[in-house]
């Protein structure tokens, strides 16, 4: 490890915001000499991971995500808790226009000491994305803070990344009732442990309502297990304290029942195993002998020449 890594290390696991963030660009870093040194970094801090809960937040662009994040950061920071807030958003475009792109959009939670906000990384693919979101987690973990807050806009994949990482995935909902609902979203379906209905307030309570009834009955009968379901004004702040005593409640069932750990090793090993595929990936793609018969594996398939598994077989002998 790099005299400046190693320093680093220690004013991060001090809880110093700026080696967090100083942190998180290394492991961001496409520099062979920085992933290096960020793969250390990484290793030295594990001990000192794993012991926040790690909430993920998603729902469409305009359902309130960040108004909803800021009021119930600033809440969990009352009860003595720190906070991070990092975003998954493969879609933004390397300048700006990101989720969380703009810190002002939380002003008041990013001005708090007690927090930090990081937006979305721009390297496009949200394989990259997922990898450095998961890494910035333990980062944050190591540098002390016990809440982290991942938040993602509402688009399939992106959804099942977070909920990937992350310990509880609460949903937001527009107060839309009627016909939004004929189909329900399939994150819903599959992925969310709770849902809040946004904007219960001034006109819209009652739409709210009616849409928190309406998913009631409708998850009945289609989840086993379904979901709690809330509404909640982050801008008058109602509602958010039930569903911070559902998020720990959720957890803490978890943790009695063993899912909460056997969620987390699943989450272990599907990240392992995403490495280890990219791992494989990027030598082949470096290795220009690889590339050369990967070329004429490929060639040799669409012609119809070779049966695609004996060309995978060929490519795979080279590599060992
Ligand atoms: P995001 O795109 O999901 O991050 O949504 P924003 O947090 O930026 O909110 C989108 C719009 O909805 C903004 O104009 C907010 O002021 C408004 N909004 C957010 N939360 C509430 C709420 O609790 N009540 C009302 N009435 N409006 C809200």
């Amino acid at each position: 490890m790099s005299k400046t890594t190693n320093k680093l290390t220690s004013e991060l696991l001090g809880g110093d915001r700026r080696a967090l963030a100083q942190s998180i660009t290394l492991i961001e870093s496409t520099l062979a000499t920085d992933r290096a040194e960020a793969e250390k970094l990484l290793a030295a801090l594990m001990p000192s991971t794993g012991k926040s809960l790690r909430l993920g937040i998603s729902g469409p662009p305009g359902v309130g995500k960040s108004t909803f994040i800021e009021a119930f950061g600033l809440l969990l920071i009352k009860q003595g808790h720190k906070v991070a807030v990092l975003a998954v958003d493969p879609s933004s475009p390397v300048s700006g226009g990101s989720i969380l792109g703009d810190k002002t959009r939380m002003e008041n939670l990013n001005k708090d000491p007690q927090s930090f906000i990081r937006p979305s990384p721009s390297s496009g693919n949200l394989g990259g994305v997922a990898r450095h979101t998961r890494e910035s987690i333990f980062l944050c973990e190591a540098a002390g803070y016990d809440f982290i807050i991942v938040e993602t806009v509402g688009v399939g994949q992106s959804e099942i990344a977070v909920a990937g990482m992350t310990d509880v995935f609460l949903m937001l909902q527009l107060p839309n009732a009627g016909d939004e609902l004929q189909g329900i979203k399939k994150g819903i379906l599959e992925l969310a442990d709770l849902i809040a209905i946004t904007k219960a307030d001034g006109d819209m309570k009652n739409h709210a309502e009616l849409a928190r009834d309406e998913h009631r009955n409708a998850l009945h009968y289609v989840r086993s297990n379904p979901p709690e379901i809330f509404t909640c004004s982050a801008l008058h702040q109602l509602g958010l304290d039930e569903i911070n005593l559902a998020i720990q409640k959720f957890a803490d069932t978890q943790k009695k029942s063993g899912s909460f750990e056997k969620r987390r090793h699943a989450q272990s090993n599907d990240w392992f195993e995403a490495e280890l595929l990219q791992g494989l990936q990027q030598h082949l793609q470096e290795n220009a002998a690889l590339q050369k018969l990967l070329k004429e594996a490929k060639a040799d398939v669409s012609s119809g020449k070779m049966p695609a598994s004996l060309a995978a077989q060929k490519v795979i002998a080279k590599l060992f």
